[in-house]
């Protein structure tokens, strides 16, 4: 009966009515109040007139208000567009008018960039704020859903779309990728009936919801949370002092990408945290340092569970369980882990061809998590999955006899130097120690003798200088003479976007103007 979102609520508004749904830091919502406001604003999307297929985006922070749509959203046969809140005008103008949507929800802060960004696009007919009262000469949702009167609602559609994400951008241009109905819990009793514990969680348990929801760190972790019955704690944004205290507040699960993890393991409050409630973090959608990763299991002293995935296939389809987490030099601490029930996973070469185990390759997976493809991008969407369902991440890795996959970087960031293949990825890891050096990222810039050439871009810890040469002479003892740099830029901050993901593109472009 948990085979979509609208009935997943539906099962525990019945079983558990008056258990907390959300809590949002400004209303605690129960799982019956929450099966009923999804209800409403479901039959008010019908009643107005909006279409299975079409679109309603959501310019916001985290709230509960975004769940309670989304969920409406797949009652009503529509999907449902988080549209990260750090935008640019320009760019949620994009979005907008790429996926066509028709009614744009929006909160008090973000009202300009609305109406900015709304402005003489003729596929949006309604755009509403998410308060009461004419603010900014807005109309509010409520007052509008209740002047739509009622309507039926359709069937659900397992295929149909709801949820459409844009990926990160890490890479190039942010790609719309369609989830459907079916994505979005496909493997979740599949995972709780297998005999690994993956996740530890009940429906006693309280899931943060910090990581942007226009990610699927953020969508994903709520989905989570409501196919389990637990509760939602949904913050507005990732601050450390939020995750603190909402550790310190009895929180069980979260999820907390690598840069965000640093930021509160170093926080001066972390030390006097009390985090003896907390059973399990989750982290992932990048690489994360080995030391972070002990120093994180030290300080937190809960279980560990790694997420690799992408926005592509719903997030996680592969894990490093508990059980993997062994800081006292475990190898398998060093993999992203492996398949989680119901997906396949191989590493292929460039021809599509799988590699024997140890071979370094592309990663390849199969399961019903895979999106139905880009929007409006068949093109893209072929060069991705091919006939047979199998999709390319662009990550480069190799997998061990055990199927535990150890990824080495994005295929695209591959520096080829005098031959020899370098990831930066590794390299970065060797450097990350150095006593000076807070962040670090590695790139290949153009050199007449190597082809590319090894760069670290690093940023000192505060108080602290860094000298190149120490950086360079730090590399050399740990990793091979060719991977190490050749030359190190010092900066103040590191590029990055809203996922906290660092974008080694904006480090790359001043060195291969021009080029490529
Ligand atoms: P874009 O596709 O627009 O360039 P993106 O790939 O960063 O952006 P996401 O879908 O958010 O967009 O991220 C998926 C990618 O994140 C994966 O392909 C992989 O490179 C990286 N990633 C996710 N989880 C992990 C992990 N546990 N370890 C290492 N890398 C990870
Ligand atoms: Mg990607």
């Amino acid at each position: 009966t948990r085979t979509d979102l609208g009935s997943t609520i539906r099962y525990w508004a019945e079983e558990r009515p008056d258990a907390i749904a959300m809590d949002d830091g400004t209303e605690r919502i129960t799982y019956r109040q929450l099966d009923d406001m999804a209800d409403r604003y479901a039959r008010a999307f019908v009643a107005s007139g909006l279409e299975p297929g079409n679109r309603i985006a959501w310019l916001g922070k985290n709230a509960s208000l975004y769940f309670t749509l989304l969920i409406a959203a797949s009652r009503a046969g529509l999907a449902m567009v988080p549209v990260g809140w750090r935008l640019a005008v320009p760019e949620v103008r994009y979005i907008l008018s790429d996926t066509q949507a028709a009614l744009l929800v929006c909160q008090p802060f973000s009202a300009e960039t609305a109406r900015a960004a709304a402005e003489g696009l003729d596929s949006l007919k309604t755009l509403l704020i998410d308060v009461e009262g004419d603010i900014s000469g807005l109309r509010s949702l409520d007052a509008w859903a209740a002047a739509q009167g009622d309507a039926a609602l359709p069937q659900v559609d397992p295929e149909r779309g709801v949820l459409q994400l844009y990926t990160s951008g890490t890479t190039g241009h942010p790609k719309g990728a369609v989830l459907c109905n079916r994505n979005m819990f496909a493997l979740r009793p599949i995972i709780e009936a297998s005999d690994v514990d993956w996740y530890k969680v009940t429906a006693e348990d309280s899931m943060l919801v910090i990581m942007p929801v226009a990610h699927i760190a953020g969508s994903g972790v709520g989905t989570i949370a409501f196919y389990n019955g637990c509760r939602a704690v949904i913050r507005a944004e990732f601050t450390p002092d939020a995750v603190l205290d909402c550790v310190q507040d009895g929180v069980t699960h979260m999820f907390l990408v690598p840069t965000a993890l640093q930021m509160v393991v170093n926080h001066p409050r972390a030390a006097s945290t009390d985090w003896s409630k907390l059973k399990l973090v989750m982290y992932g959608a990048a690489p994360i340092p080995l030391e972070l990763l002990r120093q994180c299991m030290h300080v937190m002293g809960a279980e560990f569970c790694q997420q690799y995935g992408m926005t592509e296939t719903t997030g996680t389809f592969c894990a490093l369980p508990p059980e993997d987490h062994d800081p006292e030099g475990n190898q398998r601490m060093r993999s992203a882990g492996k398949a989680l029930p119901g997906v396949e996973i191989r590493i292929i070469d460039a021809a599509g061809n799988p590699v024997p185990n140890g071979t370094i390759g592309e990663i390849a997976t199969r399961s019903p998590l895979n999106m139905t493809g880009y929007w409006r991008n068949e093109a893209k969407t072929r060069e991705t999955v091919d006939g047979d369902g199998w999709l390319r991440t662009g990550d480069a890795a190799y997998m061990d006899d055990d199927g535990y996959v150890y990824i080495q970087d994005r295929v695209k960031d591959m520096i080829i130097s005098g031959g020899e293949n370098v990831y930066p990825a590794e390299v970065e890891n060797a450097i990350f120690g150095h006593p000076d050096v807070l962040e670090v990222a590695v790139i290949g810039i153009p050199d007449e003798k190597w082809g590319e050439a090894v760069k670290a871009v690093v940023v000192a810890k505060p108080g602290h200088e860094i000298d190149p040469a120490s950086v360079i002479a730090w590399a050399r003892e740990r990793i091979a003479p060719f991977k190490a740099p050749k030359s190190v830029d010092v900066i103040a901050e590191m590029p990055r976007n809203a996922t906290g993901k660092i974008l080694r593109r904006e480090l790359r472009a001043p060195y291969w103007e021009g080029r490529d």
